[in-house]
């Protein structure tokens, strides 16, 4: 028990002295002021070049959306999310200890390019999401958690961060087992995360950028407006659950571009009644379980 203790101890520490040196010290290897870099970057992208020119510089829930995007990238792993995982993974390991196990890595990678490594971990990591992400449309348990990002009604780089925390326990959940079998850790790639992030910022801005013929492997801002629009073709839960790649909805029939949908009414139906709040929103799917 003592080392379960330790292990929640070590966690907030350890995050918070690393959370500190972050802010205080900019490096080309730090999270912090990539993050306010990037987001910077999108921003004066949309300022210029608005796709929806009406949009305000400062659109609606610009500051809640800001708030997300810091609770979601840092204070949520601050306050729970390390103490959680090494707790999950310190468990884990013991419990492969009782079969005399040391670890679940079936594949080793380490002895590949690190190119080939960053490659494997993108593109399964981005295939586990995307069956996620489906799943988050389709239970409608999970669905609850998941309306907070679908409750966007003015799209811009912000709103890529605003989602229930519940989401983030959810996504590394599920993709713990298959990438520790390859002997990753729950720490992604930086280079990796780096990218993810921005493109996710790209998909959610108001810019009119497609890639060109790039865009049946990425996602971008026309395809992800579609899977924000309120009104769902007929008979799905969803359309273009894309992360960062948009492959997977061209490979299995979940793609649906009908025209750019630049003026789509965005949200989903009876979002007249969904808290506007942060903490009403992040309480909201709690509070629904019981009635
Ligand atoms: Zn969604
Ligand atoms: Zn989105």
């Amino acid at each position: 028990m003592d080392k379960y203790i330790n292990v929640v101890l070590d966690a907030y520490y350890g995050y918070f002295d690393y959370l500190k040196n972050e802010i205080l010290y900019p490096s080309w290897t730090n999270y912090f002021w990539w993050l306010l870099g990037l987001s910077a970057a999108v921003w004066l992208l949309e300022v210029v070049f608005p796709w929806r020119e009406k949009q305000a510089i400062f659109r609606k829930d610009f500051w809640l959306d800001g708030f997300y995007m810091f609770f979601n990238f840092f204070l949520f792993s601050l306050i729970a999310y390390n103490a959680i995982s090494n707790i999950a993974v310190e468990a884990f390991n013991d419990f492969l200890g009782v079969f005399g196990l040391e670890n679940i890595v079936a594949l080793h990678v380490e002895t590949w390019p690190v190119w080939a490594q960053f490659l494997l971990l993108f593109v399964l990591a981005d295939f586990i999401q995307w069956n996620v992400h489906r799943a988050l449309h389709k239970y409608p348990a999970l669905w609850e958690f998941h309306k907070v990002h679908h409750s966007v009604e003015e799209m811009g780089f912000a709103a890529h961060l605003r989602f229930h925390w519940v989401e983030t326990i959810i996504y590394k959940t599920v993709q713990y087992i298959p990438l520790a079998m390859i002997g990753f850790s729950l720490v992604d790639f930086f280079i990796v995360h780096i990218f993810t992030t921005a493109i996710g910022h790209l998909n959610h801005a108001n810019l009119k950028i497609t890639y060109g013929p790039l865009k049946y492997i990425l996602n971008n801002p026309i395809m992800h407006i579609w899977h924000h629009a309120k009104k769902l073709p007929e008979g799905t839960n969803g359309v273009n659950y894309g992360l960062t790649l948009s492959v997977w909805d061209y490979l299995f029939g979940t793609a649906y571009i009908p025209n750019e949908g630049k003026d789509e009414p965005l949200g989903f139906d009876g979002m007249e009644t969904f808290p506007k709040s942060f903490w009403s929103q992040v309480t909201y799917p709690f509070i629904q379980k019981k009635k």
